[in-house]
């Protein structure tokens, strides 16, 4: 009887580097590995000792003979992986790439950001015993994405911030938090101060959808909702109030979509008990939503959402799941392979979105894209499709969940076409490709606003690699500055992690 990786799984592959058999996968040497929604176990070789489970930071690892009813298709879903792959048992040294330099001097690097990948390339760092660390956050509260972007009743995943609290807390680590860089100290100081500054600043705009009606009052987007059920200083309480909203309309059908179309239908009693933002229960404790409709230009074989978050969704049995599109979604969503995300809305219900129903439902809407939001004062319907397939649903209020994109700022190189800061394998690079000193990138901001959590290990591991192979190349001495204070931190906010830090 082997072990699954489940739901919660944040593809950091902590897992793999413990496996002695080898049998999760993809690795990080095959083709697969940042292109899968989780990883997986090979239940045909694995020898059941336990130590990925052990390894893993959210707790998605369990032996398939105690997985619940619901979460039963995880056996499935990881055998299935495999289905089509030769059997190979490997005793060997894990796959997993080992730092290529172990001895360094002294090193002193900034990290501009304290999110997942902020978190992960201060672990990578710290494995050399001479570096120190300092994080800058604007905001008052360290965790980043960690925090503020993993939903409030996915406790398994927001484990992960109990993973990041070790980091925190190091005493080789110092929090600057309530801190702007670009505001209250530039670029320039932390370089003259540092060693190295590692940016990871993620992906602070939304994806713009340019319809007619877009910016009415009552059109928003899903980050805001998001920010607001988690607790984001940026947003305030009162964001957001759904007396008087019987249908909310999610342009987008990623798994922040299908997030805030839980959310937003759940029983408040279900989200007692979470880490749902008080202000934000309260609310919700009043709301008068019936339907949540998510709405998607492609059909169901494109779905943006993974497998996994779809199946649980589906799996809840006190709010149905239906689908609604061209009158063939529902043959168009039974033909797909079992492999495939939207495979999970097989033999739902199809329906017209149209009269609300007496009970709260999620509509998953394929093959019409956004054409226009309507209303005088505010938003009172969306029209999708075109031609015959148009259609005019009546709602309150629009969220969109079509993605972020990073932004030109702190004075760095920036790519306008993968909207990140110029790089290479993590060096910041000018448009020459020639590489700033000194200056480093990881996350979102390294790679664009695409892959989860556990994506940023390897992706900072990567950084800190090639920022360690210039300090133990560098010709220059470290610097004496490191102990001479800025003139602008006196109004900075002392240390605050952990008890405003993670918790
Ligand atoms: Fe590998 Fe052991 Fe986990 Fe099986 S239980 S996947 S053998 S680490």
């Amino acid at each position: 009887m082997a072990f699954a990786i489940t739901q919660n799984c944040c593809n950091d592959a902590s897992c793999l580097s413990v496996c002695p058999v080898n049998c999760i996968h993809p690795t990080p040497d095959e083709p697969d590995f940042g292109k899968t929604e989780s990883l997986y176990i090979d239940p045909r070789n694995c020898i059941d000792c336990g130590a990925c489970a052990d390894a893993c930071p959210v707790d998605a690892i369990t032996r398939v003979s105690r997985l619940g009813p619901d979460q039963a298709v995880f056996a499935d879903i990881n055998a299935d992986y495999f289905a089509d792959k030769p059997v190979e048992s490997e005793w060997d040294v894990p796959r997993f790439p080992l730092p290529t330099i172990n001895e360094l001097s002294e090193v002193e690097v900034a990290i501009v950001g304290t999110g997942p990948a902020a978190c992960y390339a201060a672990q990578a760092l710290l494995r050399f015993p001479r570096a120190r660390i300092t994080f800058y956050d604007r905001l008052p509260t360290a965790g980043g994405l960690a925090r503020f972007g993993v939903a409030p009743d996915h406790m398994g995943t927001r484990r992960i911030g109990e993973h990041f609290r070790t980091v925190f807390t190091n005493p080789r680590v110092t929090m600057k938090l309530g801190v702007e860089v670009g505001s209250d100290v530039e670029h320039r100081e932390l370089s003259e101060r540092f060693d190295a500054v590692v940016y990871a600043v993620g992906a602070e705009r939304d994806r713009r959808l340019d319809i007619p009606g877009i910016d009415l009052p009552g059109s928003t987007s899903a980050r805001k909702l998001v920010g607001w059920y988690t607790g984001h200083p940026d947003v305030p309480a009162d964001a957001f109030d759904f007396e008087g909203v019987e249908r909310v309309v999610l342009v987008g059908n990623g798994n922040v979509a299908l997030d805030a179309a839980r959310i937003l239908t759940a029983d408040p009693a279900d989200l007692e008990g979470t880490d749902i933002a008080p202000h934000a229960l309260a609310v919700l404790r009043r709301s008068s939503v019936k339907e949540v409709v998510l709405v998607a230009r492609r059909g169901p074989a494109h779905a943006a959402f993974t497998r996994s978050e779809c199946q649980a969704l589906v799996d809840r049995t006190n709010i149905p799941v239906v689908v609604s599109g061209p009158v063939d979604v529902s043959a168009r969503i039974a033909d797909l392979p079992d492999s495939s995300a939207a495979s999970a809305l097989s033999g739902l219900d199809a329906v017209e979105v149209g009269d609300l129903p007496s009970g709260r439902r999620i509509v998953f809407s394929f093959g019409r894209a956004p054409a226009a939001v309507g209303g005088v004062d505010r938003v009172e319907s969306i029209d999708i499709g075109s031609g015959d397939e148009k259609r005019r649903i009546r709602t309150e209020l629009v969220l969109l969940a079509i993605g972020y994109q990073g932004s030109p700022t702190l004075g760095l190189p920036f790519d306008q076409a993968t909207s990140s800061i110029r790089n290479a394998a993590g060096r910041v690079t000018d448009t020459e490709g020639i590489p700033l000193e000194g200056a480093y990138v990881v996350g979102w901001a390294k790679r664009g606003a695409t892959g989860g959590i556990g994506h940023n290990k390897m992706d900072a591991e990567e950084t800190v690699d090639a920022l360690i192979q210039d300090m133990a190349g560098r010709t220059r001495q470290p610097a004496t500055r490191r102990r001479t204070p800025f003139n602008r931190v006196g109004a900075w906010l002392p240390l605050q992690a952990p008890s405003r830090g993670l918790s």
